[in-house]
């Protein structure tokens, strides 16, 4: 009896003794990160699916498979700091113009109601893409299943963009010619439409498809030559160019098809693999390019909306 006695105290001590010990490990576990400078990892050390680009050898977060761990990564700098802050800044910039309009976009007398709702579409269409981008660029290190979700998402948002850019501007150039405005919105939806089903079907997302599924983003970018060509045959050169702000429009997409053009060659980080890892990287100047070239679109569609009613004050 007095033998069992010992033997269930024995039992008990090594008990409390284990859970102990494994309140200690979980705790140095928990600890162990904290203040030290987080590890980042090489293209070998990475799993393959979070290979991409052969070019960038180092910067790279391992996968997390946490929420938490993701969002951490906004404190430290590894090789996608600079592809999630290229594109969250100026995505919030666009989201707080949307909801200022009213102080951002110049009035005049017949300014309306449809007016702001035709720049609000672009600035919304500029943020769904520029948070969409961002959000992913975070959110690809969790695991396989968030980064092609987050890469589906992020197509699409420049597909809102490539939408609300043309549609808004469409507005103002065929502003006396509903046939033209309608038909040439109604194409862009089309292709809008035909980019979404790329960028979300399997088959297209395979890194050999790669350079194809850019070509076809960049044909739907130059299917914006045709009202250009419609406006040049029906308005004349001249006219058309200050209706719809045309230099501003064709150095947009110029800068359009240099980021993608930089985006499917891996430049310049195939010149000299391992030197443009955290800085300077092709998808870093792509998303810079997409930027500014948004920019230039919102100074042709300001540009054109100030013509719009200027022209209706002269009568
Ligand atoms: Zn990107």
């Amino acid at each position: 009896m007095a033998e069992t006695k010992v033997q269930q105290r024995s039992q008990r001590r090594f008990k409390s003794d284990h859970k102990m010990r494994t309140e200690a490990r979980t705790l140095l576990k928990d600890t162990k990160p904290k203040g030290r400078r987080k590890r980042l990892y090489s293209w070998e050390e990475i799993p393959e699916w979070q290979r991409d680009n052969e070019h960038i050898l180092h910067g790279y977060v391992l996968e997390t498979k946490s929420v938490s761990e993701c969002l951490k990564s906004l404190l430290y700098l590894h090789n996608e700091s600079v592809n999630i802050y290229t594109h969250l800044i100026p995505g919030i910039c666009f989201l707080l113009v949307a909801l200022f309009d009213k102080f951002a976009i110049k009035k005049f007398p017949s300014t309306g109601l449809i007016d702001y709702l035709m720049i609000d579409f672009f600035f919304l269409g500029g943020f769904t893409c520029l948070i969409m981008s961002s959000t992913f660029h975070c959110f690809k290190c969790h695991s396989l299943e968030i980064a092609t979700l987050g890469n589906k998402l992020d197509y699409l948002g420049i597909v809102a963009l490539i939408v609300s850019s043309m549609i808004s501007i469409l507005y103002y150039g065929f502003s006396d010619n509903n046939a033209f405005f309608y038909g040439f919105s109604g194409l862009t939806l089309a292709f809008g439409i035909a980019c979404s089903v790329v960028s979300l079907k399997e088959r297209f997302r395979s890194r050999e498809w790669r350079a194809y599924r850019a070509l076809l983003f960049v044909a739907f970018g130059l299917s914006a030559v045709l009202p250009v060509i419609a406006g040049i045959i029906f308005y004349g050169v001249r006219e058309t160019w200050s209706r719809i702000q045309l230099k501003w429009v064709l150095l947009e997409g110029v800068l359009y098809i240099l980021g993608a053009l930089l985006y499917g060659i891996r430049f310049p980080e195939r010149l000299a693999p391992g030197y443009f890892d955290i800085w300077g990287h092709s998808h870093q100047l792509f998303h810079v390019l997409v930027v500014i070239a948004a920019l230039c679109h919102l100074t042709a569609l300001l540009g054109s909306y100030e013509r719009f009613h200027k022209a209706l004050g002269t009568f």
